[in-house]
């Protein structure tokens, strides 16, 4: 077999990975809304800044963001906002009660609770995030604007996840993006904050791996490499194992797609070789490799 011909073979349209999603950053409504600013926003605005576990947070929010939420809240993803559940480096994460778009979703009779991921555009760290979107297909085109970085970001997180959940991953399942702003299932069932898979005693060691791992081939047979893998990006849900923060994940033609794989092998191997299972990195991205042994 030639060189060319190879070549021609491992770009065939059938390849997983291959059907990469159009990112349309163009203005969004809530960009249009924020510039607009009626009076009706404006109510808005200061019913959500008067709330009271949300004064803090929202002094972060600049208009834009207030607009995305206001324009969930009008597309019936989000009724009202409860409390931060997690502040990070380049998102916050809030609970919020869904509303009947939301329990559409689900296939719900009452409103479900939500997470609300909000992305800081000025925060957000653009060098890390460079290396994860340089090379995505989906991202090419996509400028230098900060602004548009951190939107396609969102709508990658968002593809990523819905690819995921097609491909039998368990993950949040994405409701609804707008601009900076991702709504998903809430995790964690009854009391209070899910726990990630770093915060439990893991009883059965053994069938965790075997969900993870089954996990990881899954979405690499989907054409996806999480790229951040590792017991504090699993949550325990219920009885389920869950997946998230999916932002980062490329496509298997990111030409660091392998590296992240290597390290996301490393972590879950390591971290269950601490719970005193017999596995190798080696042998765990085998089996995630593996495409013939179904
Ligand atoms: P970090 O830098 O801490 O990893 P991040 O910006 O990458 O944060 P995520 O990992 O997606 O964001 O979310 C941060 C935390 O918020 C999670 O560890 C988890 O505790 C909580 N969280 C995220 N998504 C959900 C969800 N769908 N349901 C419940 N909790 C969630
Ligand atoms: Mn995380």
């Amino acid at each position: 077999m030639t060189e060319s011909f190879e070549l021609v073979d491992t770009e065939d349209i059938d390849s997983p990975g291959d059907e990469w999603e159009e990112i349309d950053v163009t203005d969004t409504e809530a960009d249009r809304i924020a510039r607009r600013r009626d009076r009706e926003f404006s109510e808005f605005r200061k019913r959500i800044k008067d709330a009271d576990q949300f004064k803090v947070e929202a002094s972060v929010f600049d208009d834009a963001t207030f607009a995305a939420l206001y324009k969930l809240v009008q597309d019936g993803y989000i009724d009202a906002f409860g409390g931060p559940i997690s502040t990070g480096k380049e998102a916050n994460v809030y609970s919020a009660l869904g509303g009947t778009a939301a329990a559409d979703v689900l296939d719900l009779e009452d409103n479900p609770e939500v997470a609300v991921k909000v992305y800081r555009i000025n925060a957000s760290d653009f060098r890390d995030m460079r290396g994860y979107l340089d090379g995505d297909p989906r991202f090419e085109g996509i400028g230098h604007d900060k602004k548009q970085i951190v939107q396609a970001w969102v709508r990658k997180e968002y593809a990523n996840l819905e690819r995921a959940r097609k491909a039998g991953v368990r993950v949040p399942v994405p409701m609804a993006v707008e601009r900076n702003v991702l709504v998903m299932e809430l995790l964690g069932l009854d009391t209070g904050r899910a726990k990630r898979l770093s915060e439990v005693h893991v009883e059965n060691p053994e069938t965790a791996y075997e969900v993870i791992r089954e996990y990881m081939r899954r979405l690499y047979d989907a054409g996806l490499v999480h790229g951040d893998l590792s017991e504090y990006n699993v949550i325990l849900h219920g009885e389920e194992l869950v997946v998230i923060d999916l932002g980062q994940a490329v496509t298997v033609h990111h030409p660091n797609s392998r590296e992240f794989l290597e390290r996301d092998c490393h972590n879950v191997a390591a971290f269950f070789r601490r719970q005193g299972l017999d596995v190798t990195d080696e042998e765990l991205l085998a089996f995630v490799t593996d495409d013939t042994s179904d």
